[in-house]
C-alpha cells in the first residue's frame, strides 16, 4: 500500500506524534474510513470558531443574573446548553464556583480532557506532564507561576476532570465591575481564569 501525506507539507520539519497523526489520518483517508475535509472542518471549528468566549458568556450572565448562577451551579450542563453550548467533550458539565474562601483550578491528570463547547481545545500547557503532575501535589507554586498567588487564608482546590466530567470555574466578579453591562463583563473573563490558573482582567 502506497500511503501518501494527506496535506501537502509546509513549514518547520514536524515532530514524533505530528508525524504519527499525518500518517494515520493518511491511512484511514486511503481506506475511506475518514474523510478529510470533515477532519479539517471539524478542527476548524474547535480551533477558530469555538472558544473561551462561549465560555465567558456563561460567567458573565451568572455574574449579572442569580437565578442563572443558581441553575449553573446545580445542573451546568443545562443551564449552559441554554446558550446553545453542548456537544462533544462537553456532554457532562460542573461549574465550581470560586470565592473569598475557596479558589478552584482544573486539571486532567490522565491525559488533556477539557470542556470544548465552552472552552474551545486546550492550551499546549494544560496537556504537558508537568502541569499535570505539579498542580496536583504544589498547586500554589504553579500558580505563582501563572502570577497567581493567593492568601494563605484561600483553600485551593484543585479538580480532576475525567472524559466522564469537565469542569469550568466561574471566577469572582472582579471588583469596581458594578457599572458594567454583561457584554462588557464577558470580556474580562480569561480562558485562563476558566482554567483556575488566573484571575478574570480587572476594568
Ligand atoms: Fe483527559
Amino acid at each position: 500500500m502506497v500511503v501518501t501525506a494527506a496535506k501537502p507539507h509546509k513549514g518547520p520539519p514536524e515532530s514524533g506524534p505530528a508525524l504519527r497523526v499525518r500518517a494515520l489520518e493518511a491511512i484511514l483517508t486511503e481506506k475511506g474510513l475518514i474523510d478529510p475535509k470533515g477532519l479539517d472542518a471539524l478542527v476548524d471549528t474547535y480551533e477558530n470558531k469555538i472558544g473561551p468566549r462561549n465560555g465567558a458568556r456563561v460567567v458573565a450572565r451568572a455574574w449579572v443574573d442569580p437565578e442563572y448562577k443558581k441553575r449553573l451551579l446545580a445542573d451546568a450542563s443545562a443551564a449552559i446548553k441554554e446558550f446553545g453550548f453542548s456537544g462533544l467533550q462537553g456532554e457532562d458539565m460542573m461549574v465550581v464556583e470560586n470565592t473569598p474562601e475557596v479558589h478552584n483550578v482544573v486539571v486532567c491528570t490522565l491525559c488533556s480532557c477539557y470542556p470544548w463547547p465552552t472552552l474551545g481545545l486546550p492550551p499546549v500547557w494544560y496537556k504537558s506532564g508537568a502541569y499535570r503532575a505539579r498542580v496536583v501535589s504544589d498547586p500554589r507554586s504553579v500558580l505563582h507561576e501563572f502570577g497567581l498567588d493567593l492568601p494563605d487564608t484561600v483553600e485551593v482546590r484543585t479538580h480532576d476532570t475525567t472524559a466522564e466530567i469537565r469542569y469550568l470555574v466561574l471566577p469572582e466578579r472582579p471588583p469596581g465591575t458594578e457599572h458594567m453591562s454583561e457584554e462588557q463583563l464577558a470580556d474580562l473573563v480569561t480562558r485562563d481564569s476558566m482554567i483556575g490558573v488566573s484571575q478574570p482582567v480587572a476594568p
